[in-house]
């Protein structure tokens, strides 16, 4: 008889890692707390305004992932629109357009020079060049001593290096903020060249894709199609409340009342979700505890209908020394069912999180203002989605917590952006993930381990309280299983 595998969890690295083990034979189901899969890659009607969970671009030297919508029939050229330019814009400018680089040198090497070698009123030949050392030693260091890299932030990597603060504020925190919600001041420098390092190596072909259409509509929905198909079930609206131990192993989860027993479960939840299942039962467990001490983090958009586009092209463009790290106009590309439809990245986050829409739009109206945005001319309608906690924290000095896929516990693996594989919380890094969950449940793949290790081990056997038994459940409050309502998706079916 085939083994089955309980997989929590819809979003891209649940979906990989159930594609995989479909192919090895196993029997497979999905349970995904929200109506619509897919995670933080999925779209949805919210109160009437179609929404998505952040706009997402697809970077050019992705290799899993394409690996991965190929096996699911997906058409990459069908499923992106390839932007040839990004654009930085500064607040408070006489000019409407900001600096604008070309993407693609090696399709477009004039578009791509003339960005580097002009913009020399955005940014002076000086400060580019003081960029170049920085680059250099953080792309050696990535590979030599990891480690030590997640001491620095990214501004302090980029002063002992030598960049010049207004390359700094410029280039660098449009880099930060506007891919992962946080300023270089409080973003680890592993986790900046972690993500830009593999495209390096075929920097001549760097692109970015715009999704033509909402991401559950053109990415997941045809992944999961191919699993139905592959002969797996999904349930959605299925929170799992609780994993099953039998003392010794890991042997199923409980959704409220109903008990679903497998041989295997695979935790492929968001951060935040993977906390509160793993927290009930291994808090005070060595090879859990560094991972549940690993600080979280939100992010926030502000997505908006107007009445016509309020930018000439749909291209990722970044706003440094405002609230919005990154914003793009996407009525050429992911909803053209509205004249004009712009999504913006907010940060910090934690300035936002908390606030009520109004607040957060009133905020980010003004600052919208700033970089030549005239919004509430000619708004239709607007939403802000928060994901609270949905990711590790970028801040440095903790990615080596993030666990491996195999556990210690029989019966248990993990999946997810958050635990340990290279390209950090991106899709990319999801759908690794999810490979990597697999193969350590069909034992096929390599040993893989943290590659991080933690640089200050005394300091933490101190609070580090050790289990007796393996799986010895902790008394710990477990904090209330709060998937944001409005990210549970409200499309019916
Ligand atoms: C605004 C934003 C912009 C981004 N931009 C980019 C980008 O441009 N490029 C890029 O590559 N990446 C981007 N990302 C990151 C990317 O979306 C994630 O890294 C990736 O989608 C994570 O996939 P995952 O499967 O690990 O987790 P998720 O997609 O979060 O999936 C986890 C799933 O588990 C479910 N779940 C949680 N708890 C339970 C439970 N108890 N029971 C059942 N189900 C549960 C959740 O509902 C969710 O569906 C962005 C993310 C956001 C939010």
């Amino acid at each position: 008889m085939s083994k089955q595998v309980i997989v929590v969890g819809s979003g891209l690295a649940g979906l990989t890692c159930a594609m995989d083990l479909l192919d090895e034979g196993f029997e497979v189901t999905v349970l995904e707390a929200g109506a619509i899969p897919g995670g933080r890659t999925s779209n949805w009607d919210e109160n009437g305004m179609e929404v998505e969970s952040g706009f997402h671009k697809y970077i050019g030297f992705y290799s899993e992932l394409p690996k991965l919508l190929e096996r699911a029939g997906i058409n990459l050229g069908e499923m992106l629109t390839w932007e040839t330019t990004l654009e930085i814009r500064l607040p408070d400018q006489e000019e409407e357009e900001g600096a604008v680089f070309g993407l693609a040198p090696g399709r477009s090497p004039f578009k791509a020079i003339a960005g580097v070698l002009g913009n020399n009123d955005f940014l002076s030949p000086s400060d580019k060049m003081s960029l170049i050392p920085f680059m250099s030693a953080g792309l050696k260091d990535y590979t030599d001593n990891p480690e030590e890299l997640d001491r620095y932030t990214v501004a302090e990597y980029a002063q002992k290096h030598g960049v010049n603060p207004e390359a700094i504020r410029h280039i660098l925190e449009p880099l930060t903020a506007g891919v992962l919600f946080l300023p270089p001041e409080r973003y680890s420098a592993l986790v900046f060249f972690g993500i830009f390092a593999p495209g390096v190596p075929g920097f001549y072909k760097m692109k970015i894709g715009a999704f033509n259409g909402g991401m559950y509509d053109v990415m997941i929905h045809p992944i999961i199609h191919a699993i139905t198909a592959r002969g797996g079930k999904l349930r959605t609206l299925s929170r799992v409340s609780e994993l099953i131990s039998d003392g010794n192993q890991v042997i199923g989860v409980r959704i409220g009342e109903e008990e679903l027993l497998a041989d295997h479960v695979v935790v492929a939840t968001n951060m935040h979700g993977a906390k509160l299942l793993l927290a009930q039962q291994f808090s005070g467990h060595n090879w859990f505890e560094d991972f549940l001490e690993m600080p979280m983090m939100s992010d926030i958009t502000v997505q908006v209908e107007t009445s016509k586009r309020l930018m000439e092209l749909d291209r990722t463009t970044f706003a440094p020394g405002t609230c919005i790290g990154s914003f793009t106009e996407q009525s050429q590309t992911t909803f053209k069912h509205v004249p004009g439809r712009l999504s913006f990245i907010l940060t910090p986050p934690e300035r936002f999180i908390d606030l009520s829409d109004e607040e957060v739009f009133s905020i980010f109206l003004q600052d919208a203002k700033r970089i030549g945005l005239n919004i509430e001319d000619v708004l239709l309608d607007y939403r802000v989605i928060r994901m609270k906690d949905h990711f590790h924290t970028v801040e440095p000095g903790h990615a080596w917590r993030r666990p491996a896929q195999k556990t210690p516990i029989p019966g248990l693996t993990l999946a997810g952006d958050y635990t340990y594989q290279a390209m950090f919380t991106t899709m990319e890094g999801a759908v690794i993930s999810g490979h990597w969950a697999a193969e350590a449940i069909t034992g096929k793949g390599k040993e893989r381990k943290p590659r991080a290790e933690n640089p200050n081990p005394d300091a933490l056997t101190d609070h580090v309280v050790r289990a007796p038994d393996m799986l010895g459940r902790a008394a710990a409050e477990s904090a209330p299983l709060d998937t944001p309502e409005r990210f549970i998706g409200r499309k019916d079916g």
